[in-house]
């Protein structure tokens, strides 16, 4: 080792799931939506003009602001935009973790939230789901230095109810409590409304799934002004232009049409309930998904195995060689057309094994 690797913040980072392309592949394995995003965003892209793309973007994200603020029925002071959630998350952990206290997170969830911790010096403990990978409210109510957990969880998909979680956010007044609520859009109930109540309550969202926009990046937390206008200054130490003017056209766009939201979240959510029962049909079991994937398992075909079958076929789906998960596979919901596919893929390997 050389000296100067001593002093370099040596970090394990995270492994996103593989983005291959090929041309007739079935794409089910980081939770996109298989829909393109709402028309008027395509519409938008072409509206940009030499000068918006000469000039720095509005580093206030002014647009997009006021389009989730209208929205949500939220005052603007109350919106904090990023690049990602995967960005906002970051910038809370920097911005909210500094007490020197461990923070509170699953032992199965989102695996980026060990890797900020790091990455940020920050202490950590993982509290165990359940037996039936459920997150137990009790884990959460003790001296900590914050909390956070993805409602409804990954990969579980699992959703906590309000009230439960209304007693965590209840019970840790002193710290702050991060709910990553990238799924909620697909049947669940957001702590939106517990945010006028509790002043350290931070919800996080995305348009990378429900509104079809990972590839343009876009986050944002929701949180009472005070808590907001920490995160702008922790962001306007870091970089003043995190939003292109790309993603701000975009993402006001896809907030503005709530017809086309609402329609395209409710054709995954009747896929992926079909789906559910096709794949009990075939002998899998799966938790009871709120979101848009399921995270299913087979008695008698390890899951290791059927994500490398699947994958001569050009289908991807997620699968995570760790303790308690690794006979599961995470099944994005596509189309129907995809899902048909894949479910007569396992009909016949199972057939044959
Ligand atoms: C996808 C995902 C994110 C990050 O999404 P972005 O594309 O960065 O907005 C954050 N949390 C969870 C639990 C996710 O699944």
């Amino acid at each position: 080792m050389k000296a100067w690797e001593k002093n370099v913040r040596n970090v394990v980072p995270y492994t996103p799931g593989e983005q291959p392309n090929r041309p007739k592949m079935i794409k089910l394995n980081t939770n996109e939506n298989p829909y393109p995003p709402a028309p008027g965003v395509a519409k938008a892209l072409q509206g940009l003009t030499g000068d918006s793309l000469r000039r720095y973007p509005d580093p206030a994200a002014g647009v997009l602001v006021r389009a989730l603020a209208e929205h949500y029925g939220v005052p603007e002071q109350q919106v904090f935009v990023g690049v990602g959630s995967d960005d906002v998350l970051a910038m809370s952990f920097l911005t909210f973790f500094n007490s020197g206290k461990p923070i509170l997170f699953p032992d199965i969830t989102y695996s980026f939230y060990d890797v900020w911790a790091d990455l940020f010096r920050i202490p950590y403990e993982r509290q165990p789901l359940d037996e039936n990978f459920q997150i137990r409210t009790e884990d959460y109510c003790k001296d900590c230095g914050g909390i956070v957990f993805p409602n409804p969880n990954a990969p579980t998909g699992i959703e906590k109810n309000l009230e439960e979680l209304e007693k965590i956010i209840a019970a840790n007044p002193d710290v702050i409590v991060i709910l990553d609520e990238a799924y909620i859009d697909f049947g669940g109930t957001s702590a939106l409304s517990l945010v006028p109540k509790y002043d350290n309550l931070l919800v996080v969202q995305t348009f990378s799934k429900s509104r079809s926009l990972a590839g343009m990046r876009i986050g944002f937390a929701i949180g009472n002004e005070k808590l907001i206008k920490y995160l702008e200054d922790a962001k306007y130490s870091f970089n003043s232009y995190t939003m292109s003017a790309a993603a701000l056209a975009a993402g006001a766009e896809a907030v503005r049409d709530n017809t086309y939201f609402q329609e395209t979240l409710q054709k995954i959510i009747c896929t992926r309930e079909r789906t559910k029962k096709e794949l009990a049909r075939l002998g899998f079991s799966y938790l009871d998904s709120k979101s848009n994937f399921i995270f299913a398992t087979h008695p008698s075909c390890p899951a290791g195995e059927l994500f490398e079958a699947l994958k001569q076929e050009d289908i991807y789906v997620r699968y995570f060689n760790k303790p308690r998960i690794s006979n599961y596979l995470r099944i994005s919901i596509g189309t129907d057309g995809e899902m048909d596919v894949l479910i007569q893929f396992l009909e016949e390997y199972l057939r044959r094994v």
